[in-house]
């Protein structure tokens, strides 16, 4: 099958291993049923990295990543490395990846499935039919910009600071992709900041109300304060259709979000960088929200989903392959209908592993595709 989709599989650690072999599952349905066939290379990343070559991230793996035109990406970490020094710790080798990809915009949805509201800790008609964006700038703001750091001051006090400095063409590249984003779902944009008390703020806003203004068609923007987006997010959620934030903020309002679903083993998320200027594609990687889990890691019981709907977004976002997108996310929805792993398990529903969802969900993609 001819492909020039080229993927870069990289599984990772602890359950990143498991549920990456049933995404396998799902790519061969697709290559299958729809003949959406992959170039696909597997790599090594974090821990099983460090076991193979004594580095996180080889230059080898990161040359092929960044030449992929989308990294999927597992989950990374255990207990077996945590007393490695810091610049070998698994969690170097996907910090490394987002930085050298220049993986500057973070999408993460919050999307409530029908079968899933009971998991929620709000009330089911603040959350049913939730279905938002939250993108985070990842590249600039406090956890990057100068001047930072700790400071004697030589009276037996120290400071500690950070700056949260963004410039004109950081927030025009992380708007178009909110609007892009608000394009290609509901329409509406939702710029959050605290122009009211920060200079960046300001900023902020006025660079993203020039950028509305001169290529915003098609998008209905709005402005908002950080805290105040903190409160609606869990009054009114079904207000916002994609929230476009700085580093700090994004990182706060997208756990926030997360959470309205109520379960980490249903997180998907995409990291973007800029287009290519050869194929249009921008530098990507999708993974679950999740970590390696180690305490379930190898009883084949992890949930697969989240990783499911980070291949859904690859499909949405690098591929252009919205309908396949659909349909697995509705196979999910469906599979969820009386199918449980252990984390989302409710009473009245089945429990089952890591297999027994993946084929519900293939399942599901059968009857949904016929
Ligand atoms: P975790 O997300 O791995 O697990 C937290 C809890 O949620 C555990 O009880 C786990 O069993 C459960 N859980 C997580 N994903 C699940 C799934 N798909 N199905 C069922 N249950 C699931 O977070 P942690 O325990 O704090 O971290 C474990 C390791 O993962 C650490 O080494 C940490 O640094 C690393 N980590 C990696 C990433 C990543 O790779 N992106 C993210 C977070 C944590």
């Amino acid at each position: 099958m001819a492909s020039n989709r080229k993927i870069m599989v990289l599984p990772g650690d602890g359950i990143g291993t498991e549920i990456m072999k049933a995404n396998m599952r799902v790519m061969d349905w697709l290559a299958k049923h729809r003949s959406l066939g992959f170039d696909m290379q597997e790599g090594f990343v974090g821990g099983a990295a460090y076991d193979a070559h004594g580095t996180p991230l080889t230059d080898e793996t990161l040359a092929d990543s960044i030449a992929s035109d989308a990294v999927l990406f597992g989950a990374v970490g255990g207990p077996a490395y945590d007393d490695l020094p810091f610049e070998l710790k698994p969690e170097r080798g996907l910090l490394a990846l987002r930085k050298e990809m220049d993986l500057f915009a973070n999408l993460r949805p919050a999307i409530v499935f029908p079968s899933l509201v009971e998991a929620s800790t709000l009330k089911p008609n603040v959350v049913s039919g939730l279905d938002i964006m939250i993108l985070r700038e990842l590249c600039g703001g406090s956890y990057f910009a100068e001047p930072r750091g700790i400071d004697d001051l030589g009276d037996g006090s120290r400071k500690g600071y950070d700056t949260n400095a963004y410039t004109t063409p950081e927030i025009e590249r992380i708007g178009r992709v909110g609007m892009d984003l608000a394009r290609k779902r509901g329409g509406k944009l939702t710029s959050v900041e605290k122009s009211n008390v920060m200079h960046s703020g300001i900023l902020w806003r006025e660079v993203m109300t020039a950028l509305h203004a001169a290529e915003g068609d098609g998008v209905e923007l709005g402005h908002m304060y950080a805290d105040n987006c903190a409160m609606q997010l869990v009054r009114n959620p079904k207000q916002f259709d994609v929230i476009v934030t700085d580093n700090l903020f994004g990182d706060l309002l997208s756990d926030c979000a997360a959470m309205l679903t109520g379960s980490l083993g249903m997180l998907p998320s995409a990291s973007l960088g800029a287009p290519d200027p050869e194929t249009g594609l921008p530098k990507a990687m999708y993974e679950p929200v999740h970590g390696s889990a180690p305490d379930i890691a190898g009883k084949g019981i992890a949930n697969p989903l989240a990783q499911f709907m980070s291949f859904a977004m690859m499909l949405r976002y690098s591929f252009d392959q919205g309908a396949e997108a659909d349909l697995l996310e509705a196979a999910v929805d469906k599979a969820l209908q009386s199918n449980r792993t252990g984390d989302i398990m409710t009473p009245g529903c089945t429990e089952t592993g890591t297999e027994g969802m993946t084929d519900a969900v293939l399942d599901a993609m059968d009857r949904l595709a016929r």
